[in-house]
């Protein structure tokens, strides 16, 4: 069995275990070739394994009896229009999906709302689950970032990796609930532009160790 597919089942689990998702309501995929494979429509986190997960082209064409997960158009379509993403992970994760049935965006509440590529986590518009017109509203909704939410619905994320997707999730989704914490306490003051500007540059560097001297590098 391959390695992606025994990490996307795990992935799936994960989800699962970290609460983001009840029974059978989310779904996960990860790139593969010029295609995906993704978690089969109705699977649980007790019932995936990663022979069961199904692979297919972005048009939608699979071989076998196994059919993937109602949402694979919207993972295709992000997968189209975002080369740098690799693996996807939609749920209907607690806060995230109440503020997405408010219809509003993560604002820049928190300067962490940065790590998702811009000010505030868009969206998306309602439109039916497991349509052409939600992939094309969540690819809208999504495009320059790597989260958006899903009105009346959840949430979608994408990552280079497994681990980069499970922990947009799980960022997403603590965000949220402080939000609404927020909310709920009173009116959390936003950012402005330029706080948020300011914060973007010392975010690119966050996290990072300096660079080794190339001139070390050369004498050792
Ligand atoms: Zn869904």
């Amino acid at each position: 069995m391959s390695t992606i597919r025994r990490q996307l089942a795990a992935l799936y689990k994960d989800v699962a275990a970290r609460g983001l998702n009840e029974g059978s309501s989310g779904n996960v995929s990860a790139r593969a070739g010029r295609g995906m494979l993704i978690t089969p429509t109705g699977c649980t986190a007790a019932t995936v394994t990663p022979k069961s997960l199904v692979t297919m082209g972005l048009d939608g064409t699979f071989k076998g009896r196994t059919r993937p997960s109602s949402e694979w158009e919207m993972h295709a379509a992000i997968y189209r229009a975002a080369p740098e993403a690799m693996v996807i992970v939609h749920t209907h994760s607690d806060h995230a999906t109440a503020l997405a049935c408010l219809n509003q965006p993560l604002p820049a509440f928190h300067y962490a709302v940065l790590a998702f590529g811009g000010a505030e986590v868009r969206v998306a518009p309602y439109v039916t689950f497991g349509t052409a017109a939600l992939a094309e509203a969540a690819t809208e909704a999504i495009a320059g970032r790597t989260a958006c939410l899903l009105a009346n619905h959840g949430m979608i994320c994408h990552g280079r990796n497994v681990a980069g997707a499970l922990a947009a999730a799980l960022l997403l989704e603590t965000l949220a609930r402080q939000y609404l914490i927020a909310r709920a306490a009173g009116t959390p003051r936003l950012l402005s532009e330029d706080e948020m500007a300011q914060a973007r540059l010392r975010f690119r560097s966050y996290g990072q160790q300096p660079e080794r001297d190339r001139k070390n590098d050369e004498q050792d």
